[in-house]
């Protein structure tokens, strides 16, 4: 369902009504294709506190000019910062070139991991995340504002990258921690996945065939897993992306088995992404509606990456990437079952990454999406729907692709110090925020 609003507010009487009534401007994001690859204006690099950083060279591989003039990217290098004293630099790096940063810019602030032992630089840390926060939602004009937490700027290259370009059009507001894990810088940055195989589930359709067409685009060999009902539109969707599709319903105990024999030769990308709602109130929920969006959403999420994992189908140096929600953070009227499902997927990303990441080389992220343009929203009421795509800081809802570009950073051969981590894909909502 197209979003008339956005389209109306883009013509010059829709910018003038909606100003003169005060009603929200989203704005056009622009995201990733072969033609514009990386944003349009210089990379504008500043610090405050007294940095260790060694960032220069990686932001130097990152695509954008050094011609900061009208920057499309600021990035505030704050992991010196250890006292509240400090946080007066970040004020004072940002102050003056906020204005300047260009429509659909990125603002990165850096910040370093919070020190246990030392409460004025965990303090001063943390304020870094209310600073950034508070950014997100005043900054307008589809510009986004994350923080990242790192201590080696090179084991963070494929997220300083991601953070950077078209690719996180829809991700703000963003509280990201990368390690000092393995990373393996790919041969070609165009086609990170080259040689690797990649399995989606619930991939027919929705965000699952938009993960499949991205994870494609970087060179993966995808296979499209989906319900038999869906066989016909899982064969296509493969067909176009020269991969395979197979049939399988999640839910079966089998599941596992299914997708071990249908993969001889090994994974190394599954991505947990179909998933069903059944919504009602409490009150009127029965317990079939409650346990099957638990089995499909939760429990099989489990059951699958049990038996990958542990009959090392998974392979070393591969990925897991769950699918979460904002209403796993936040809850939702009417999704009981669903809250529960998504929060409990956060659950199992948060124990299991360190051991998997220890034990099998694997790492294991969520990505929970906000409102995303697809059938499932689609068919929200009206009322209901507008509400959803205006209540965040871009005031629109996302694409299937932006949830997808997450998948694929995550995915990525590079991203092996990301783990553990819960990104949401929401435009910063308000729900959950
Ligand atoms: P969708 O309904 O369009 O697609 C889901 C796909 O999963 C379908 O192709 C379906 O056949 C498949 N599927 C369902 N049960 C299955 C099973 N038992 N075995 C195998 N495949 C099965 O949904 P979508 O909007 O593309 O959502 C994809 C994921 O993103 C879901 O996990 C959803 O909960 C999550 N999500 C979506 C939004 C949104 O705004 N659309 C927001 C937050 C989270």
């Amino acid at each position: 369902m197209a979003d008339r609003y956005l389209s109306f507010t883009g013509t010059a009487p829709g910018r003038f009504l909606t100003r003169r009534l005060g009603l929200p401007q989203p704005a056009a994001l622009r995201r990733w294709s072969p033609q514009r690859p990386v944003l349009d204006g210089g990379l504008l690099h500043l610090t405050a506190g007294s940095s260790a950083l060694d960032l220069a060279p990686v932001l130097a591989r990152t695509g954008l000019g050094a011609d900061a003039g009208r920057p499309a990217a600021v990035v505030l290098d704050a992991t010196g910062v250890r006292g509240v004293e400090d946080l007066a630099e970040v004020h004072a790096a940002l102050h003056p070139v906020v204005r300047s940063i260009a429509t659909s810019g990125r603002v990165l602030v850096l910040g370093a991991p919070l020190d246990a032992a030392d409460h004025h630089q965990a303090a001063a840390q943390q304020a870094l995340e209310g600073f950034t926060r508070s950014l997100g939602k005043e900054i307008g004009r589809g510009r986004t504002v994350n923080l990242l937490r790192l201590t080696d700027a090179a084991a963070a290259e494929s997220t300083l990258r991601f953070l950077l370009s078209p690719k996180s059009a829809y991700v703000s507001g963003q509280v990201i921690e990368v390690g000092t894990g393995q990373v393996q810088a790919p041969a070609d940055w165009e086609r990170p996945l080259a040689g690797r195989t990649a399995l989606v589930t619930g991939a027919a359709r929705g965000i699952g065939e938009a993960v499949a067409e991205t994870l494609a685009r970087d060179g993966a060999t995808v296979v499209v897993l989906d319900v038999p009902q869906a066989e016909q539109d899982a064969r296509r969707v493969a067909e176009r992306l020269g991969g395979t599709a197979l049939t399988c319903d999640i839910t079966s105990g089998d599941a596992g088995e299914q997708i071990a024999a249908a993969l001889p030769d090994g994974l190394d990308i599954l991505i947990h992404n179909a998933g069903i709602i059944r919504d009602r109130r409490l009150v009127n929920m029965s317990a079939d509606r409650f346990g099957s969006v638990l089995d499909v959403n939760l429990a099989s999420v489990l059951r699958t990456t049990d038996a990958l994992l542990g009959k090392g189908v998974l392979r070393p140096g591969g990925r897991v990437v769950a699918t979460a929600s904002i209403a796993g953070i936040a809850g939702n009227t009417g999704q009981t079952n669903y809250g529960a499902s998504k929060a409990g997927v956060i659950g199992l990303v948060r124990s299991l990454a360190p051991r998997a990441l220890a034990e099998h080389r694997v790492t294991v992220n969520a990505v929970a999406p906000g409102f995303i343009e697809t059938k499932m929203t689609a068919a929200i009421p009206l009322v209901i729907r507008e509400a959803g795509r205006r209540m965040n800081s871009l005031a629109q809802g996302g694409l299937p692709v932006d949830v997808a570009e997450t998948h694929a950073w995550l995915a990525h051969p590079a991203s092996g110090a990301v783990n553990g981590q819960v990104v949401r894909v929401c435009g910063q909502s308000l729900l959950g925020a």
